[in-house]
């Protein structure tokens, strides 16, 4: 079976060359264990973190190491009582073809419910940190006015959604193409969206918010932060997902230089981590598997096929060639 490596630390934006491709022989399952071929895998922005040495709340990968993420496999072979040979896997042992996986260390998932790269997308990770960002992080009100960035992405889509569906009055997004800005508008129903390259974020922003905005959903930080504190309404609630603008970045990232407006306008500005937050799947899939099923919540994925693609589906959900969810199929 083939995986992929990280062959060397990126410096700035990663190269072919950060990344090789082994062939190893496929491992055999001991007890406790399953050997699945993995089906889908998942390509997520925290990985750059992973790449890098610096110390941050996800765990380095080794040079030289697989890298690790999430993935869903069909079982092989199984050495454990009601994980039979068939049976899909959730588990985070991407990045390879086959993988032994502990059972303790993985949940069944049943593809009759929903696609399995939902799994990994809408209805696994990427949704609940839509969601917890949204309801519990940054307090959803009825009738706030939310800003989304990195709003056609696979987390964003879904937090824009969220919101309106858990009762936002108007629900602006920024992305980077004018094609994702007509997909937020048309076919995901936000009330206004901008193209961030079209010009500064804070004069495009404040045209699209005359009202202000009572909560921001950050998935890019820099001057998308700026610009959002900068339009923000009293008692304004920021949930800090993501700093996307500044995984590249080789020198200190700029700004926001208005975080003083925080204290006159009692702001809330909060990080979160969504591991944090699984005892939140439950509630989220009650809510957010129905919004799915009827069409309410609308997911969209990129999908490239080939393990061998996976480092520049990787390289491309960086850099924004993605629209939804990007997922590397096997
Ligand atoms: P996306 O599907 O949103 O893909 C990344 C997107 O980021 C690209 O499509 C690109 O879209 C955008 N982007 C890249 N560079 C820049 C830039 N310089 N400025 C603005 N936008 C940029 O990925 P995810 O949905 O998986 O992740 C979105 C965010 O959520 C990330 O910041 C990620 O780290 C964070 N996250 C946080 C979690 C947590 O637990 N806190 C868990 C999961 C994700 P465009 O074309 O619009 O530029």
């Amino acid at each position: 079976g083939r995986e992929i490596r990280l062959a060397a630390r990126p410096v700035g934006e990663p190269k072919p060359s950060d990344f090789e491709i082994a062939s190893v022989e496929v491992p055999e399952p001991e007890q406790g264990q399953v050997l699945v071929r993995n089906v889908v895998l998942s390509v997520d922005p925290y990985m750059r973190g992973r790449m890098s040495e610096a110390k941050s709340y996800a765990e380095s990968y080794r040079v030289g190491e697989v890298m690790w993420g999430g993935a869903v496999g069909s079982v092989l072979k199984s050495t454990v009582d009601g994980f039979e040979p068939g049976d899909f896997v959730l588990h985070n042992l991407g990045w390879r073809e086959y993988a032994v996986v502990d059972t303790a260390q993985a949940r069944k998932v049943d593809p009759s419910v929903a696609p399995l790269s939902a799994y990994v997308g809408i209805l696994g990770m990427t949704g609940l940190t839509a969601y917890v960002g949204v309801v519990d992080i940054a307090s959803l009100k009825p009738g706030d006015h939310v800003f989304v960035s990195g709003a056609a992405g696979a987390v964003g889509s879904a937090a824009g959604q969220i919101a309106r569906l858990r009762g936002a009055a108007r629900v602006i997004g920024s992305a980077g193409s004018a094609e994702k800005v007509r997909y937020l508008k048309e076919e995901l129903g936000f009330d206004e969206a901008f193209n961030y390259k079209d010009g500064p974020v804070a004069d495009q922003l404040r045209a699209a918010a005359p009202d202000g905005v009572d909560l921001y959903f950050d998935n890019v930080g820099g001057d998308h932060l700026e610009a959002a504190i900068g339009a923000m309404n009293r008692y304004g609630r920021v949930a800090m997902c993501g700093a996307i603008s500044q995984y590249n970045s080789t020198s200190a990232p700029p700004g926001p230089r208005n975080l003083g407006k925080v204290v006159g306008w009692r702001l809330r500005l909060q990080g979160y981590i969504v591991s944090d937050h699984y005892d939140r799947m439950r509630d989220f899939i009650a809510e957010a598997g129905e919004w799915v099923r009827t069409g309410q919540l609308k997911y969209a994925e990129t999908i490239v096929e080939g393990i061998e693609n996976a480092p520049e589906a990787f390289m491309d959900m960086l850099s924004g060639k993605n629209t939804g969810k990007m997922i590397v199929s096997l």
